[in-house]
C-alpha cells in the first residue's frame, strides 16, 4: 500500500499509473498534471489531427471511466512546483502539499524556443494542434524554422491541406546526423516534390512577429520570408527543473539506472526526461512515444519492489505524405548505411552498420512485415555481410 505520485500527466505518466494498477498496487495513485486535458497521445498532433482526420483521444484505454474505475486522481490544470524530498510531499502551484511513499517524475519536453523568444507558433500540445490546424489550408502560407521530425511532419500536413509550405534549415540535408545522407536526400526529395519551398543550409537570422504568429523571417543570407503563421521546431528541451531544485543527478535528462530509478531510491523518471543507464546501448535519452509507452511498466515492477531492467532498443515511427517509416535500434548519421529495396517506389529497408558490421539499426518504409527481423538483426549483436544485407533476394531471417 502507501501513496503514490506521478508528476506530468502525458503517455509515460498515465501508462505508468495503468502498470501500477495491472501489477496490483492498491494504494492511493495521484497525477499531478499541468494541462487541462486528461493525458493523450502526442504523435497524432502533427499528423491526422492536425489534418483534421481524427480528433483529440486520451491515451487508450484510459479515459476518464478508466480513471474513476481505478481510483486514480488526477488533478490537471496543477503543476508540480517543489519536491522536498525529505518530508517526501510534492508542493502544487494550487497551494496544496501531496505526500509520496514513492514518486514517478514524467515532465516531458518543451519546446526549445527560438533565442529573443518571439510571439511564433511551437507544436508540443493538443491546444497548439488545435490552434495551428485553423491557420492551414488553400491561400494560407507557413514558414517552419528547423527541418526535424516536428517540422517535417508538419510541413507534409500543412502542404497536403494545400498551405503554402516555406522550411529553413541550418544544416545542408534535414534530419542527415540521425540518418545520414542517402535517407536524409530522399526525405528532402519528397518534401520537394510535394511543393515544400525547402531551404537547405539556410540559418535564420532574426524572426518579426506582427500579427502573431505571423511575420518575417530574415535568413542569414538577408532574404525575407513572410507567412500568416511562423512555427519554429528547432528541438525540444527535457523538462528537468524540478528534479534539479531537488538535488537529483540530472544530466542530459534525469539520470536514471537500468530500472529508472533516481538517485533517491523512492523516485523514478520515465518517458522524455529519463537519462537511463541502458544494458545494452549504454547512457541514453529517447525522445519517442514508444520508450514513454513502454518505460512505465518497468519503473512500476520497481517501485513495487520487484526488480527488473528496461532493455527494449529504441522505436521511432513517422508518417510524412506516402513516405511511412518504422526505425529500431540507436545509429547515427555517421555510420555506413545499407539500402535495400526500391527506393524510387519508397518501398524499401535501411540499416546503420558499424564499423565491424554490426546492425545498430534499421529502418522500414512503406514495408510493413519485416519489423520484426530488424528488431532481431539489431538485438543479434554480431556482424553480418553488407552485401547480402542489400539483397532483397536473401531473406532477413538467413542472415
Ligand atoms: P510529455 O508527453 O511531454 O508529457 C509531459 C506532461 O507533463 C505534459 O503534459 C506537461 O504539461 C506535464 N508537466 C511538465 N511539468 C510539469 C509539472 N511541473 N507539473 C505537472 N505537470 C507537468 N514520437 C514518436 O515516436 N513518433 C512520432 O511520430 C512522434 N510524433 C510527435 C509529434 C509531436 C507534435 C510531438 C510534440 C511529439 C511527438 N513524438 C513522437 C514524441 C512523443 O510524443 C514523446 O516522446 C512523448 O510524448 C513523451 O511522453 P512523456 O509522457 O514523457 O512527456
Amino acid at each position: 500500500d502507501g501513496s503514490f505520485v506521478i508528476i506530468g500527466g502525458g503517455l509515460a505518466a498515465a501508462k505508468t499509473a495503468e502498470a501500477l494498477r495491472d501489477k496490483g498496487f492498491d494504494g492511493a495513485i495521484t497525477v499531478i498534471a499541468a494541462e487541462h486535458h486528461l493525458p493523450y497521445e502526442r504523435p497524432p498532433l502533427s499528423k491526422d489531427l492536425l489534418a483534421g482526420t481524427v480528433e483529440a483521444a486520451s491515451v487508450y484505454p484510459l479515459d476518464s471511466d478508466w480513471y474513476a474505475r481505478y481510483r486514480v486522481t488526477v488533478h490537471s490544470s496543477v503543476r508540480a512546483t517543489k519536491i522536498d524530498r525529505a518530508g517526501r510531499f510534492v508542493l502544487t502551484d494550487d497551494g496544496s502539499a501531496i505526500h509520496y511513499d514513492k514518486l514517478v517524475l514524467a515532465t516531458g519536453s518543451r519546446p526549445r524556443p527560438f533565442p529573443g523568444s518571439p510571439d511564433v507558433a511551437y507544436l508540443r500540445t493538443l491546444d497548439d494542434s488545435t490552434a495551428l490546424r485553423a491557420r492551414l489550408g488553400e491561400g494560407k502560407s507557413l514558414v517552419i524554422v528547423g527541418a526535424g521530425w516536428i517540422g517535417l511532419e508538419v510541413a507534409a500536413t500543412a502542404r497536403s491541406a494545400g498551405t503554402a509550405v516555406t522550411v529553413l534549415e541550418p544544416q545542408e540535408l534535414p534530419l542527415a546526423t540521425i540518418l545520414g545522407p542517402q535517407v536524409a536526400t530522399l526525405i528532402a526529395d519528397l518534401h520537394r516534390r510535394h511543393g515544400v519551398d525547402l531551404n537547405l543550409g539556410t540559418g535564420v537570422a532574426s524572426i518579426e512577429v506582427d500579427a502573431a504568429p505571423g511575420g518575417r523571417v530574415t535568413a542569414d543570407d538577408g532574404t525575407v520570408y513572410q507567412a500568416d503563421t511562423i512555427l519554429v521546431g528547432i528541438g525540444a528541451i527535457p523538462e528537468t527543473d524540478l528534479a534539479e531544485a531537488a538535488g537529483l543527478a540530472v544530466s542530459n535528462g534525469v539520470d536514471v539506472d537500468a530500472g529508472l530509478t533516481t538517485s533517491d531510491p523512492n523516485i523514478f523518471a520515465v518517458g522524455d526526461i529519463a537519462h537511463q543507464d541502458h544494458p545494452l546501448l549504454g547512457r541514453l535519452r529517447v525522445e519517442h512515444w514508444d520508450t514513454a509507452l513502454h518505460q512505465p511498466a518497468t519503473a512500476a515492477a520497481n517501485m513495487l519492489g520487484h526488480r527488473e531492467e528496461y532493455t527494449r532498443v529504441p522505436y521511432f515511427y513517422t508518417d510524412q505524405y506516402d513516405f511511412g517509416m518504422e526505425y529500431r535500434g540507436h545509429a547515427s548519421g555517421e555510420h555506413r548505411v545499407v539500402l535495400r529495396g526500391d527506393t524510387d517506389k519508397l518501398e524499401f529497408l535501411a540499416f546503420w552498420l558499424d564499423d565491424t558490421d554490426r546492425v545498430l539499426a534499421g529502418m522500414n518504409v512503406n514495408l510493413w512485415d519485416d519489423g520484426a527481423d530488424i528488431a532481431a538483426l539489431v538485438a543479434a549483436d554480431r556482424p553480418v555481410d553488407p552485401a547480402a544485407l542489400a539483397d532483397p533476394s536473401v531473406p532477413l531471417g538467413n542472415l
